[in-house]
């Protein structure tokens, strides 16, 4: 990637807004590369950089169709299915343990024990 102007905080030219602010007007980047960036200096560390995108090139947030919604819930719905028990649960699996909590942390106490 080449050189990218750098703006100082507070300073951006109009016509130009970070991804956040670009949100908060509905917009969203759009798959248009970033056009420059903000540097806020700080004292002892490196500057904090914002991404710059250009306000004409961006495009609306993509409204949630009934489609969408379907398979977001679909989506979340697998994320709390155990892989091990298939029960779901009613929290997302932990991708740390990759089972539900009975899965992970049987209870001794009810362990079938063979004789
Ligand atoms: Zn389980």
């Amino acid at each position: 990637m080449g050189a990218l102007p750098v703006f100082r905080w507070r300073l951006a030219p109009d016509g130009y807004a970070t991804r956040r602010q670009l949100r908060a007007r509905g917009l969203r980047p759009g798959g248009q590369p970033v056009v420059a960036q903000l540097e806020r200096p700080r004292r002892r560390r490196p500057p904090l950089v914002a991404y710059l995108y250009r306000v004409d090139l961006a495009k609306p947030v993509r409204p949630m169709t009934p489609a969408r919604w379907a398979a977001l819930a679909k989506a979340n719905r697998a994320r709390r299915i155990c892989p091990q028990c298939r029960a779901e649960a009613v929290y997302v699996i932990p991708p740390s343990l990759g089972a539900c909590v009975p899965c992970s942390f049987p209870d001794p106490s009810r362990a079938v024990r063979s004789a």
